[in-house]
């Protein structure tokens, strides 16, 4: 008749801790670890292993005594991401075991990267150590090691009034009034439209302004596909405008015209607000509309 085999639950437990000796080569790793300190063991071969040890893996060779300060960062160059955290873990959330490569180390050290999510722990992951309170010459002394800081979220709310200067508050007044205002270079005879007070071109000083009509001519132009809220429509076409009497274009928005039709060269007319509706702003003219006169050729 068989019989159930014999089973007895055996469990090896040090409760007070179980003390061993570390060996110089750990021991150094230890001691240093409790100054805040990372450091590894150079081989015959000038590798440097983290954390050290006393006989170089690769060679079986003894290692050299050299100790060289590594970190405190590192990369990360794999990683399990731990779900739920066990008792014994560092950390009571969800977390990484990560090999770190620390920089100056040629290999990687096991611990733990605190990153809120496992996508935040690719390989590449540059991590930092975070330290405890109180180190004791223990691995532990690295509660974990938690990824730089790469963006920060800071609330910016920037809140001004802009004072137009001195020209382009003459030119806004002309605005309002439904006139551009223009400025003429007395010694290049150029005319720059918004108005100001001195010639881009020879630093000239620029005196009175002049008024240029509301008609000009389309001289490059752009078919938007994105809807703009001071459009007429999607699409919609800006252009550049050269207003008659004046040398450089200003941009502007077409309307009443379907931005297929609209094209270099076509005369156009500013739509202006009705005049209750103004500010001193370019919101008075709503768009340039075709005047219906036959094309311009463009120089
Ligand atoms: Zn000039």
């Amino acid at each position: 008749m068989p019989s159930d085999p014999l089973v007895a639950r055996h469990v090896l437990e040090f409760p007070g801790g179980y003390t061993r000796t570390t060996g110089p080569v750990i021991g150094r790793f230890l001691t240093e670890l409790r100054a805040r300190r990372l450091v590894g063991v150079r081989t015959a071969e000038g590798r440097v292993l983290v954390p050290p040890l006393e006989y170089d893996p690769a060679t079986g060779d003894p290692v050299t005594g050299e100790y060289v300060e590594v970190g405190p960062a590192g990369t990360v160059t794999a990683s399990a991401w731990v779900r739920e955290p066990r008792a014994a873990h560092p950390l009571d959330r969800p977390f990484a075991w990560a090999l770190i490569r620390l920089d100056g180390a040629d290999t990687a050290l096991v611990h733990a990267v605190d990153a809120g999510d496992p996508r935040a722990v690719p390989p590449g992951t540059r991590v930092w150590p975070v330290w405890k309170d109180a180190p004791t010459g223990q691995i532990t002394d690295i509660a974990y090691f938690a990824p730089e800081v790469t963006k920060i979220v800071s609330p910016v709310r920037a809140e001004y009034r802009l004072r137009a200067g001195g020209a382009l508050r003459v030119f806004l007044e002309g605005v309002a009034r439904g006139v551009f205002l223009g400025g003429r270079c007395p010694r290049c005879d150029q005319v720059y439209v918004p108005y100001r007070t001195s010639c881009p071109e020879c630093g000239g000083r620029i005196g009175e302004p002049v008024e240029l009509p509301g008609t000009g001519v389309i001289t490059t132009f752009a078919i938007n596909n994105l809807p703009d809220p001071r459009a007429p429509e999607v699409p919609f076409v800006s252009a550049y405008v050269l207003l008659d009497g004046a040398d450089i274009p200003m941009i502007a928005l077409i309307g009443d015209v379907p931005a297929h039709e609209v094209r270099q060269g076509m005369r156009v007319r500013a739509v202006w607000v009705p005049e209750e509706e103004r500010t001193p702003s370019m919101a008075n003219v709503r768009w340039f509309a075709p005047t219906g006169e036959p094309d311009m050729e463009l120089s």
